[in-house]
């Protein structure tokens, strides 16, 4: 008995000692295990370690006289259904005598063998009034601890509740610490790139080494298809696990993303969101999954998980790292996609500024070129180092009038505009069309210039107005020519032979038509350019118009329309250059007459108003859309709709320019379908 009390003194005391020097709390309870067995002369047993939940969160094993590495499932197993959970549950030490006739003890149907233990001890470990863990001994034979061995393992077990509660308590905040230290190390290595793809690889490898897991993965959801798309995967089966689709409601991650929430499966197997499709398919059997939300800016966009503890227990705490990973992926996704989505644009305009055909040139805001484009060297014969080195003024010659005295109070909204000389590095003048603008780049302001080359339009429209003005001066004379001779011919003209008077007549009518065109475009071409003499004598536009009615009757009998002058028996007479008056008339007369149908009616009306002299032609033909109103006294301007008959579009440009240079208006009033009435004004002194 003495014997044995020693014995136990000893033990008693080399614990007290252990506990004192060890913090390491595997080794602590590997420890106490070891020296309680052999002190109790029991060959198997076990220790287990539960936190404030109450999971179990360390433990040691032994049987056959030793102790095992043990897995989490091994420990949670014996806590959850044998006599450690009924001691935990009910903080007293327990003895069975036979375990075999002993409910509170974990039945194992397939171990019923002579190497079963068939007779247990088991004690609480008490520290701060809580239930820290406990110890259990067991032994083949039936009946083999006394009442002394329960008692000595209970004082064991009083000193090992503190000492195990410290060393769990310090295995806690080593591991906080090792949390601390993989999210700061996460953090870097997320942080360290730009590139999405290469973000999402270093999250679930940092996944993998700080959660110590067999696999990790990261599924995001697409956009289009509203599915959940496994974007990168790490540890086993990872290629086959990539590109993997998932409903969106679909397993575990499916819930998580519905629910925005950590999830925690210790037995995936057996979990009814489980879908077991993709670990069929890769051959991977997961068995414990941490599964946590990625949210960028409050909005949850996938989901991490870590699959599997390579070694050790995959605990509920780690899902809080799992969560402090993903709230890293989460902002490192965001600024990687921003960034990306940057350059893109980035891309976008620097191939929009240089293959663009036009000059560009970026400026700061007093004028010093920042960028210049492609087309900007070959344009102006600089290379890009020599232009950026040079001012915008000395590149052209800038319309100062145009632009705010300081560039800086130009406004992003508006684009000034004007034509001018580029000057190129030889000296030579280049037309271009300027455009500015202010623009944001970042947040410093600068001046974008684009000057477009313009030479060619210039060139064409100095081509037009020289062979316009050479067609006029050359088929004025002939014109004029022909025209007398057949005024000498009608005037020699013998006999009454009606034919040839009529083709006479065909032929004069033709020609000062001809000629009326060609003064016409020539008068428009010196009114224009304010070379216009106007030869005025006092004349009555009674006569004029009866004049006018005369010379294009004909034209409008062929074609059934009906000609008629309303005007009242006293007209004024007035100052005027009755030629140009005169071709206004006609003109007015010969439009309605081309311009309205057979059958039509055409009034001439004249006078007074106002003090002014008022003249208008009146159709009853298809009339003029509202939109071309103001623009068919423009050059070259014409109705294009329909199938209607084309013009040069002078005709009414003339008659603008002539009536104004009486002082007078011209304007039309028309609504389609309903005729049009041209009408126009000459002041009476
Ligand atoms: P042109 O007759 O040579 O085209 P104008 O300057 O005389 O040039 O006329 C400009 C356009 O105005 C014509 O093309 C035609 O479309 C429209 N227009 C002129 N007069 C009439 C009219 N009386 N009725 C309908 N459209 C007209």
């Amino acid at each position: 008995m003495k014997e044995r009390t020693k014995a136990s003194l000893d033990l008693l005391y080399s614990i007290s000692r252990e506990l004192t020097a060890q913090l390491d709390l595997r080794d602590l309870l590997q420890r106490i295990l070891r020296l309680t067995l052999e002190a109790v002369g029991a060959p198997a047993g076990s220790i287990l370690v539960l936190d404030e939940r109450g999971e179990v969160t360390e433990g040691a094993v032994a049987y056959g006289g030793r102790v095992h590495d043990h897995t989490g499932d091994q420990l949670r197993d014996t806590y959850e259904q044998g006599l450690a959970g009924w001691v935990v549950e009910n903080r007293e030490a327990v003895l069975i005598d036979d375990t075999l006739h002993d409910p509170r003890w974990l039945q194992k149907p397939e171990q019923q063998d002579e190497d079963e233990t068939r007779s247990a001890i088991s004690v609480p470990l008490i520290a701060r009034d809580r239930v820290v863990g406990v110890l259990t001994l067991g032994r083949r034979k039936a009946g083999h601890f006394s009442a002394e061995d329960l008692a000595l393992a209970t004082s064991i077990a009083d000193q090992a509740g503190i000492a195990v509660n410290n060393a769990h308590l310090y295995d806690v905040s080593q591991r906080q610490l090792r949390a601390m230290k993989a999210l700061s190390e996460t953090a870097r290595a997320i942080t360290s790139s730009l590139e999405v793809d290469e973000v999402l690889q270093r999250i679930t490898e940092q996944t993998m080494k700080s959660l110590d897991v067999e696999a990790a993965s990261l599924a995001l959801i697409d956009e289009e298809s509203g599915e959940l798309i496994f974007k990168v995967a790490s540890g086993r089966a990872a290629d086959q696990v990539v590109g993997t689709r998932l409903e969106k409601d679909q397993g575990i991650s499916g819930w998580v993303l519905q629910n925005e929430e950590a999830l925690f499966v210790r037995d995936v197997q057996s979990d009814p969101r489980f879908f077991a499709e993709i670990d069929k398919r890769v051959a991977f059997e997961t068995r414990v999954m941490a599964c946590v939300p990625v949210q960028v800016r409050n909005k949850t966009i996938g989901v991490l998980e870590a699959i599997n503890p390579s070694s050790g227990m995959l605990l509920p705490e780690h899902v809080d790292l799992l969560t402090g990973i993903a709230r890293l992926a989460g902002t490192a996704i965001f600024h990687a996609q921003l960034f990306e989505q940057t350059q893109a644009a980035r891309q976008r305009y620097a191939s929009l500024f240089e293959d663009s055909i036009d000059t560009i040139l970026i400026t700061d805001l007093q004028g010093k070129v920042t960028d210049a484009n492609r087309r900007a060297e070959t344009f102006l014969g600089f290379t890009h180092e020599q232009l950026v080195s040079e001012n915008i003024f000395s590149l052209h010659e800038a319309a100062r009038d145009r632009l705010p005295e300081k560039l800086d109070q130009l406004d992003t909204s508006e684009t000034i505009s004007y034509d001018t000389h580029a000057l190129s590095r030889t000296g030579r003048q280049l037309p271009v069309e300027v455009h500015v603008k202010r623009i944001q780049i970042g947040t410093i302001s600068f001046l974008q210039w684009i000057m477009r080359d313009i030479s060619e339009r210039l060139a064409l429209a100095e081509l037009r107005t020289d062979l316009t003005s050479m067609i006029f001066h050359d088929l004025r004379s002939p014109i004029g020519n022909i025209i007398s001779s057949l005024e000498v011919l009608q005037a020699t003209l013998t006999g009454d032979d009606e034919t040839i008077r009529s083709v006479l007549s065909i032929a004069m009518r033709s020609s000062r038509r001809a000629s009326r065109l060609v003064e016409s475009l020539l008068d428009l071409d010196r009114l224009e350019t304010n070379r216009a003499v106007l030869n005025k004598t006092q004349a009555s536009i009674g006569a004029l118009a009866a004049e006018a009615v005369e010379e294009i009757h004909p034209t409008a009998e062929a074609k059934g329309q009906m000609l008629r002058m309303e005007l009242p028996p006293r007209l004024p007479t007035l100052e005027m250059d009755v030629d140009m008056i005169r071709r206004v008339l006609i003109n007015l007369l010969e439009n309605a007459i081309k311009y309205t149908r057979g059958g039509d009616q055409i009034t001439v009306r004249a006078g007074t108003r106002d003090g002014e002299l008022l003249v208008s032609v009146a159709d009853s033909g298809p009339g003029i859309p509202a939109e071309d109103l103001d623009k068919i006294f423009d050059k070259f301007t014409r109705v294009t709709k329909d199938d209607r008959p084309k013009g040069l579009g002078l005709g009414l440009a003339f008659c603008r320019m002539a009536v104004e240079a009486h002082g007078g208006s011209i304007w039309v009033e028309s609504e389609e379908g309903q005729g049009s009435t041209f009408s126009f004004t000459l002041p009476q002194s």
